[in-house]
């Protein structure tokens, strides 16, 4: 039997009372499946480890984690300790690049008993996912500020697009829509406000998808786009964006259908050569940490993405993966909830629901 060794990246604030929860259900579900996990725990992020080492991480991360087959992350940012853009850079960003995490992927959806943000005829209807390209793009840092502090001041800032980076997004959503019933696609543009980039953009989906004749798309401006997450959310299946339009659409997506807690996200190097990152879209939460009222969903769905990817989105994973994700459903519709969901429950108490669930 494969043992898959993963690296768990507890963090700060709430990533330490979530990631326990993740953790036993995630067990279960690999036990019950007959999955062998080994994992493996560091103490890294921005709070007694920054200060005592003045970093998120240790200088050889890298050749620690960098054999792993996959990163359980839960959160990291103390603003106490350290700055925001510290604790990203210190960690999370640093393995998107480093391992080439090209996919930031994120399942949306409604579930009955979660009372959902938006009020549109087909709310509970809503089920999509969206594919955002993580490395390229408009984040980048090459540009720079001309004439600096005069009245001429001018700043650049530069998009980086390659044909390899977005034919392998595109491929990656196109592939995803396969997977699912409706086999659709929308993929986000602004072909009509920026010049030369979009329109690229658009061609390289053209071209990607003479492979994929079964798959109905569509490019849509990213304006129109997000106001149609608002208002017909139940339209969508699969939407792939650039870094900017996916960072701003993975966010809304999620905030539409309700708590910020449920949501869960993958940071993926689809051929497997380094490892792919697991996490909560949620941050580490200082307002409520401590509490232990933290909605503890986001990071076990998190590990239901983990253990269907680990095996290739199919057999003993995708199988583990789809009774997590039950065990959630059947739990929302019960009376176990935490604070955020309306509910009393602690985030053990909810763990253990779900655990009893599954
Ligand atoms: P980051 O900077 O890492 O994106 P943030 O500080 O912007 O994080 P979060 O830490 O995600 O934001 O918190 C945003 C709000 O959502 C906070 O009010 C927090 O209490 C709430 N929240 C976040 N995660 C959860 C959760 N798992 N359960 C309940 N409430 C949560
Ligand atoms: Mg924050």
């Amino acid at each position: 039997m494969t043992t898959y060794n993963i690296a768990v990246i507890t963090g700060d604030g709430i990533g330490k009372e979530v990631m326990p929860e993740g953790l036993k259900v995630v067990q279960a579900a690999a036990e019950k499946f007959g999955l062998s996990l080994n994992f493996h725990h560091f103490d890294w992020g921005g709070c007694d480890y920054y200060l005592e080492h003045n970093r998120m991480m240790p200088e050889n991360w890298k050749d620690i984690v960098g054999d792993m087959d996959a990163i359980y992350f839960g959160a990291v940012g103390w603003p106490d300790t350290v700055p925001d853009h510290i604790s990203l850079w210190g960690s999370i960003l640093t393995f998107r690049r480093e391992f080439d995490q090209y996919i930031n992927m994120r399942p949306v959806r409604t579930f009955e008993g979660v009372k959902c943000a938006l009020s549109t005829p087909k709310a509970n209807e809503i089920d999509f996912i969206v594919v955002r390209e993580n490395t390229e793009g408009e984040y980048s840092s090459i540009g720079g500020i001309m004439y600096e502090g005069t009245d001429r001041e001018v700043v650049l800032q530069q998009s980086v697009f390659s044909r390899h980076g977005t034919d392998r997004v595109l491929k990656y959503a196109f592939e995803t829509a396969m997977r699912r019933e409706a086999k659709d696609l929308t993929v986000a543009t602004k072909s009509n406000g920026m010049a030369i980039s979009m329109p690229w953009w658009d061609s390289r989906a053209e071209a990607v998808a003479q492979d994929y004749p079964e798959i109905s798309w569509t490019k849509q401006h990213i304006d129109i786009l997000s106001a149609r997450f608002v208002m017909n959310p139940e339209r969508f299946d699969v939407v792939v964006a650039s870094n900017l339009f996916g960072d701003i659409l993975s966010d809304l997506g999620p905030a539409c259908t309700g708590t910020i807690g449920l949501a869960p996200s993958a940071n993926l190097n689809p051929e497997r050569k380094f490892p792919s990152l697991f996490e909560p879209v949620h941050g580490s939460a200082p307002d409520i940490y401590g509490k232990n009222i933290a909605n503890p969903i986001g990071m076990i769905w998190s590990g239901a993405l983990m253990l269907s990817f680990l095996t290739q989105d199919s057999g003993a994973g995708a199988s583990a993966h789809d009774a997590i994700v039950t065990a959630i459903e059947k739990t929302l519709k019960g009376a176990t909830l935490t604070p955020d969901l309306g509910g009393e429950a602690s985030t053990q108490t909810m763990g253990d629901a779900i655990l009893a669930n599954l």
